[in-house]
């Protein structure tokens, strides 16, 4: 196993993304975002940019909070013919809505066409780094999301890994020992400080969390002790660069397939 630094992998890949663009024909993503949460404009600008990095034009729809409801931003997406996504999250009483699985490109329909983008960017990684071989080994997953969790269990399952889950009704004791005994752990809870790197002492780590700790600072859920720096992945410069890098690549292969 080799620890990759994921800025400069992230950046390799995007170099590579960048050539097929360019041989191709136009490409676009459709970024629909809801309301004005900062959280969320940060999000949808990192994803612009990432576009317009690679040559992939990017149209932002801002809709309006007070009169986007779930039954018209799901018309606004059944309209749609090319890769589009909904920035989440959305506001309280605002359902994700269900885009055509052929150009839902993050992923989120159970049938669609593409990678959900977390867990697929996660899985890439993993096999950059020679780690994505499961076989005889086990593999704790904390979080049952749908868009994590859920959907990372069913890919680690798929390369042989040995998987259990663990949510927030998981018996104490038996978290410890499933962490204990774990190769590799992927946590995405969303809670600063969840889990300490010594908690699973022979796993890598994977760090989904998007937290920000007192002093505004991004931070994800894991604590790294002094010497676990190269099982950890970081963050920031981790699984956001991931999952915005599989964004990408679920768009180019739209056009490319
Ligand atoms: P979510 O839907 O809120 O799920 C969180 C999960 O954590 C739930 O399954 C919950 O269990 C579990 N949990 C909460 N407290 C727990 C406890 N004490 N022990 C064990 N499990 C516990 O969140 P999500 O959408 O999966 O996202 C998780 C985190 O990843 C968030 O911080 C999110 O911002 C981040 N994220 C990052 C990226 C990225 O690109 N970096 C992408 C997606 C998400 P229950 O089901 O029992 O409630």
């Amino acid at each position: 196993m080799e620890f990759i630094n994921i800025k400069e992998y992230v950046k390799k890949e995007k170099e590579k993304l960048k050539e097929i663009v360019a041989k191709s024909t136009p490409m676009k993503l459709t970024i629909v975002q809801v309301g004005n949460v900062e959280a969320s404009n940060r999000y949808v600008r990192n994803k612009v940019r990432d576009c317009e990095e690679i040559g992939i034009a990017a149209e932002v729809i801002r809709l309006d909070a007070e009169t986007t409801t779930s039954e018209s931003l799901q018309r606004m997406v059944d309209l749609h013919e090319n890769p589009i996504i909904v920035q989440l999250p959305l506001p309280k009483g605002v359902a994700t809505p269900t885009a055509n699985p052929r150009v839902d490109v993050d992923g989120f329909h159970p049938m669609s066409h593409f990678a959900p983008c977390t867990p697929g960017g996660i899985m890439e990684y993993l096999r950059e780094c020679g780690l994505a071989d499961g076989e005889g080994k086990f593999a704790v997953i904390i979080g049952r999301s749908d868009i994590v969790g859920k959907p990372m269990a069913k890919m680690l399952m798929a390369f042989n890994w040995t998987t259990a889950i663990i949510h927030s009704k998981t018996d104490e004791a038996l978290k410890d020992t499933l962490l204990k005994e774990a190769d590799l752990v992927v946590c995405a809870v969303g809670k600063a400080g969840f889990l300490d790197s010594k908690d699973c002492p022979q796993a890598f780590i994977v760090d989904v969390g998007i937290n920000f700790n007192e002093a505004g600072k991004l931070v994800g859920d894991v604590s790294i002790a002094p010497g676990d720096e190269e099982r950890v992945t970081p963050v920031p410069g981790g699984v956001g660069l991931l999952t915005r890098l599989r964004l990408l690549k679920n768009v180019v292969s739209f056009y490319t397939r």
